[in-house]
């Protein structure tokens, strides 16, 4: 039985080119990059040229690109520092519907007397910039509103929030770990001073992301050691992992467009055919302003959790929305701030593509999730 998988908003598989760009520096060329001699200044050169290609990817510059452990180390990083260069007591705007990362950390903030408004979202999981610009005060330093949301795929709008920042001169932070390498992303247009990015979710290895922090943005190290990633980021560069991280943006870079559009394509053919042919069947997020890869729905009687092991009986990888919050049954929060009823929220399901999923993978899964909610609705 092949594996249809599709999960690809909780991990990818890597690119073969980002494997074969990795094997060097995981096998002869393990020299570390502080050192002096030509093996560690061919490390160097890769982890530039990682950062260079990462750079490229949203409009950045490669000075501003910090390597990270992963898009959660990102996320820290850039609340925590925040939050650090002002004084005690100072506010945070973020919302209701964040990563866990960001919301994790915004109440451990709390806990060290950090104010923090969670704003809410509308029916489609979008956030009003005007609600943004109302949440402002002069204790704020910081607004933290992701570019796409992991659950429900709804797409915001970041340069309208980006622009408001700018005039009240507060530091915007966008958690872009779903987005990047999958949507256009313009930092300098977006108007964005920090960025979150992991390399897992488009194609990279695990254990690898970036921090992209606007120049002349003076924020203090999450992790404190050696010099690394100019004094900002200690510890000695995960090399391969970077190696690949590169690739895989550059991969993004040439192919983002037509991926997107065949991702859409798969998207709709499932949303439509799910909605068509099955009853009490209600997308969730927004239908335009929505990954070109995400398809979130709840199905009225049908157990997410059960739907989940029956589909994984029949080779598909599909998910209830979040990767961190699966095994408990507590409903989605993202579910929860736009307003689904706590009893349909459990009956969700996520399926989330990429460029290597056929037509026939799609209609293989629509066909045994019609099969499964019939099942489930018998008993
Ligand atoms: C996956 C994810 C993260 C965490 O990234 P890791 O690299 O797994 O730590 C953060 N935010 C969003 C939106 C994500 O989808």
């Amino acid at each position: 039985m092949d594996l249809i998988y599709l999960d690809n908003a909780a991990t990818t598989r890597m690119e073969p080119e980002v494997l074969e760009a990795m094997l060097p520096y995981l096998k002869d060329q393990y020299g570390n990059p502080s050192a002096i001699y030509s093996l560690a200044a061919k490390s160097r050169s890769a982890v530039d040229l990682a950062r260079r290609q990462a750079a490229a990817l949203i409009h950045a510059d490669p000075s501003e690109i910090f390597f990270t452990s992963g898009g959660s180390e990102a996320d820290n990083w850039a609340l925590e520092a925040a939050e650090a260069c002002a004084k005690r007591g100072s506010h945070i705007v973020t919302t209701k519907v964040e990563h866990h990362a960001v919301l994790n950390t915004c109440r451990y903030l709390e806990e060290r007397g950090v104010k923090v408004t969670y704003l809410n979202v509308d029916e489609n999981g979008l956030v009003d910039p005007a609600d943004v610009e109302a949440a402002i005060t002069d204790q704020t330093v910081l607004v933290s509103v992701m570019t796409a949301n992991n659950e429900i795929g709804t797409i915001e709008p970041i340069a309208e929030i980006g622009s408001i920042c700018r005039k009240h001169g507060v530091f915007f932070h966008t958690d872009a770990v779903q987005a990047f390498g999958h949507i256009p992303i313009d930092v300098k247009e977006m108007k964005i001073d920090l960025l979150s990015a992991s390399a897992h979710k488009l194609g990279g290895p695990k254990g690898v992301g970036l921090l992209y922090i606007k120049k002349g943005l003076k924020i203090r190290s999450l992790i404190r050691g050696g010099a690394q990633e100019r004094g900002r980021r200690a510890g000695t560069e995960n090399v391969p992992g970077i190696v690949g991280f590169g690739r895989a943006c550059k991969i993004a870079a040439g192919t983002l467009e037509e991926r997107a559009r065949y991702e859409r394509k798969l998207r709709d053919l499932a949303i439509g055919r799910l909605e068509g042919e099955i009853s009490g069947v209600t997308l969730s997020g927004d239908r335009t302003r929505r990954l070109p890869n995400n398809i979130h729905v709840c199905i009225k009687g049908a157990e997410g959790q059960v739907m989940l092991i029956l589909l994984d009986q029949r080779g598909i990888c599909a998910s209830g929305g979040s990767a961190c919050t699966s095994g408990s049954l507590d409903p989605s929060h993202v579910l929860t701030a736009i307003g689904v009823p706590e009893d349909l929220a459990t009956c969700s399901i996520r399926l989330t593509l990429s460029h290597e999923n056929t037509e026939t993978d799609i209609n293989q899964a629509v066909d045994a999730i019609k099969e499964i909610v019939l099942q489930l609705r018998e008993n």
